[in-house]
């Protein structure tokens, strides 16, 4: 079975990767002939734990291969899988289905009779049923299936969440497309994942209602910790004990800064944007996504009010990622948050382990520096944004030490009270009492 993927961004680059691990011939198609080339010569264009590994093996075993050939490559292939972006329409929130409806007309010119076209990006209700038509109006006569396979990996843990998933989601209407996924994912059905083999519509709801639901935990919790805050609550004990009942599971309870990422902000937002147009009013997550852009820019307030008591002019961020293990940037709340602080004329130096080659053209004045440490020297402010491992088990002290103030916002929640013990540092975290 001969695997296209088009598409070779988080998404297609991993599920082109892991099929070509599964054993099948993976041809991965770009149209940006950069990260082709990159691509080509064995450099993984995106940061991902494990990934480089399992592309080197597969290319140099021949499973693999990397091309901007659109057409010759759907032409051979048995399985076309549609992995592009859908990032959200300016204005109205929508998802922007440009490249997919482009995408979906370049393979109906090239596909062979037979072919399965399977779209995994994140495509609302109904997507599915009119790219069929769609494929089906220019290829009259010609057999296909469609089949909506959502996908429900995390930037940071990708490939192990590709290979050991929670469950696989497919939806058809046929039986061909759901015997070509059976195929395709021999593998993990071997390990006893279960297949929810459904209709393109539930397929394409079923994406949107899990990021929807994880989104309204985080925010939930988030209001929680303001709660908290202002009654001398600590969030992290009181997410530990309501996480502990089995309804409500203790994933996605940690208070922050607000959710950011590729997917969560868009996502809501073109839900959201669904159930208006369908008149059935997503009411609950239009007020995830209200407040989840207030809370960012809150976050920058609590910093400059604090900066403007202690007449402090110097912020040390630490982390720009959205979250860590990963250098996507996309709708970090670092992005919302740095050009407040430096409106508010502070100065801003920054560190992320893996983040600054996607942040410095878009951060402009930020003095980047290579450690935490190096960020931290001379600051009158320490925030700490992304919770990054090398930022789990910072000297205090010595963070102390080289700031010329002894502010620390840790929107984390990474340290305990006792981490501060002797530090001199004022602990402002998130949801929990001050320290200092
Ligand atoms: P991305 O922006 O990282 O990558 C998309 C890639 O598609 C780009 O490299 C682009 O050049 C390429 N592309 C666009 N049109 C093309 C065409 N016609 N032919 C060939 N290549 C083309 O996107 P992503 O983060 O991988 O997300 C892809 C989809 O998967 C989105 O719908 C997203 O919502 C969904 N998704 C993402 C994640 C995630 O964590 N990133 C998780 C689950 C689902």
């Amino acid at each position: 079975m001969k695997i296209a993927m088009i598409g070779t961004g988080y998404v297609g680059l991993v599920s082109g990767v892991c099929f070509a691990e599964f054993g099948f011939q993976v041809t991965c198609v770009d149209k940006n002939p950069a990260i082709i080339e990159r691509l080509q010569a064995g450099e993984v264009t995106i940061y991902e734990p494990g990934l480089d590994e399992l592309l080197l093996r597969n290319a140099r075993d021949g499973r693999l291969v990397f091309t901007t050939d659109l057409e010759t490559t759907v032409a051979d292939a048995d399985v076309i899988f549609i992995a592009v972006g859908t990032p959200s329409r300016r204005g109205d929130g929508e998802a922007d289905l440009q490249y997919i409806y482009a995408a979906a007309d370049e393979i109906a010119a090239a596909m062979k009779p037979g072919a399965v076209i399977v779209i995994k990006s994140t495509v609302v209700v109904g997507t599915n049923a009119d790219v069929r038509a769609r494929i089906g109006k220019a290829r009259p006569g010609v057999a296909f299936s469609m089949v909506s396979n959502p996908e429900f990996l995390r930037e940071g843990s990708a490939v192990e969440d590709f290979l050991r998933p929670d469950r696989v989601v497919v939806g058809v209407h046929d039986d061909a497309g759901a015997a070509a996924m059976k195929r395709v994912y021999r593998p993990l059905y071997l390990r006893e994942t279960p297949m929810i083999v459904t209709t393109l519509e539930n397929a394409e709801i079923i994406k949107y209602a899990a990021n929807a639901f994880l989104a309204m935990k985080v925010t939930f919790i988030n209001e929680v910790a303001d709660l908290c805050e202002k009654t001398g609550g600590n969030v992290q004990d009181v997410a530990r004990a309501i996480g502990m009942d089995n309804r409500i599971g203790s994933k996605f309870l940690h208070a922050g800064p607000g959710f950011g990422g590729s997917c969560f902000p868009k996502d809501t937002r073109a839900y959201a944007a669904t159930g208006r147009k369908m008149n059935a009013p997503q009411t609950l997550i239009e007020q995830v996504v209200t407040i989840n852009e207030q809370r960012k820019r809150s976050m920058a307030t609590r910093v400059i009010e604090a900066a403007q008591k202690n007449g402090e002019k110097s912020v040390a961020v630490l982390g720009i990622a959205f979250k860590p293990n990963t250098d996507d940037i996309r709708e970090s709340p670092a992005l919302d948050i740095i050009p407040v602080l430096q409106k508010a004329g502070l100065a801003v130096r920054a560190h992320d382990p893996e983040a600054r080659v996607a942040a410095e053209p878009v951060l402009p004045g930020v003095t980047w520096c290579k450690s935490a440490y190096e960020a931290v020297e001379g600051a009158g402010i320490t925030v700490l944004l992304t919770e990054w491992n090398a930022y789990r088990a910072l000297d205090l002290k010595r963070v102390a030490n080289l700031m010329s103030g002894n502010l620390l916002f840790d929107l984390r929640n990474v340290y305990s009270a006792q981490d501060l013990d002797g530090t001199g540092l004022e602990y402002h975290s998130v949801g929990r009492p001050l320290v200092g």
